[in-house]
């Protein structure tokens, strides 16, 4: 999973400080990031090599001994509204940030993705939303803080669930249509107010695929900074829907395109307008008392990735 780095170390500790010449600076462009290749490996500016971009550095974390920080381009400091012209730097480039999801080597695609995650809060959090207000970083805890109304702000991690829905051998799979992610993924969504984790995976299976699921085991989590959310993996067991098992989906043809279908899976009618399902004879997932293999956390959310 994307969090696993081992044998290297994430410290995500605060600390007050600023950059010194070997440490790495994250520079973000909406849904890009300043990079440069090193053979087949990512890697970021120092702040040796930015020293002429006057911007705000926030330490976001260290991995091993290497402390990481972000350049923003807005400055915390009154009237000072418009952000800094992107940066451009000899033998640098700006690529998306879905180069994350599979870049070398892990530990830096962590890096990248998680400071990703703390941009979009710093970004989004520039003015108070109790009173409009400059907010200000607070020096002994990632937060930002109202020096007017004394409004309190801490990072934004979004609870969400993902699910393996098993019977027997099947695992059920969805592909949502009018998204960028065209591949097929695990039910999942974000958990509403007021509402566990076990009953997201319930709403989110029944509002999606229209089945109940029973025997709701919590399996293992993982951040997905991606979407600024933390995922909770379930395996749940198909209950029913009238009038249809996943059995049944399984022996009927796919009217889907063939290179999107594996042999062994078919896909059933969709009870919503935007959703088709699958159910998949995947023979590598097992709910976890059955066999060691892992749900696929692939999904880029039901949430856009
Ligand atoms: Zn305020």
């Amino acid at each position: 999973m994307i969090q696993d780095i081992t044998p290297r170390i994430y410290h995500n500790e605060y600390k007050d400080l600023q950059p010194k010449d070997n440490d790495f600076i994250l520079v973000f462009h909406e849904n890009k990031v300043l990079v440069r290749y090193q053979g087949e490996k990512l890697r970021y500016p120092t702040l040796a090599e930015l020293r002429e971009y006057p911007c705000t550095y926030h330490y976001l974390f260290s991995i091993d001994n290497f402390q990481y920080f972000l350049a923003s381009p807005f400055s915390f400091a009154p009237n000072f509204e418009e952000p800094l012209p992107p940066v451009t730097l000899c033998g640098y480039s700006y690529e998306d940030i879905r180069i994350f999801r599979t870049a070398n080597s892990r530990h830096t695609a962590f890096a990248g993705i998680t400071a990703h995650h703390l941009f979009g809060w710093y970004q989004a959090n520039r003015f108070c939303g109790r009173c409009g207000h400059h907010m200000q970083p607070d020096h002994k805890e990632r937060m930002l803080f109202c020096p007017k109304c004394r409004n309190m702000v801490y990072p934004r991690i979004s609870p969400a669930v993902i699910v393996g829905v098993t019977k027997g051998d099947y695992i059920l799979m969805s592909k949502y249509a009018g998204r960028t992610y065209t591949n097929y993924a695990l039910i999942a969504g974000f958990s509403e107010i007021g509402e566990s984790a076990e009953q997201t995976v319930a709403r989110e299976v029944m509002e999606e695929v229209g089945l109940k699921v029973k025997n709701i085991r919590y399996y293992k989590s993982q951040p997905w900074s991606f979407s600024d959310t933390l995922l909770f993996g379930f395996f749940a067991k198909n209950g029913f829907r009238p009038g249809f098992s996943l059995r049944e989906a399984a022996a009927q043809p796919a009217p889907a395109p063939a290179a999107e279908v594996s042999p062994g899976t078919a896909i059933m009618s969709s009870p919503t307008e935007h959703t088709q399902v699958i159910a998949s004879s995947l023979s590598r997932v097992r709910a976890p008392e059955a066999a060691a293999a892992e749900p696929i956390f692939t999904t880029g959310k039901n949430p856009e990735p």
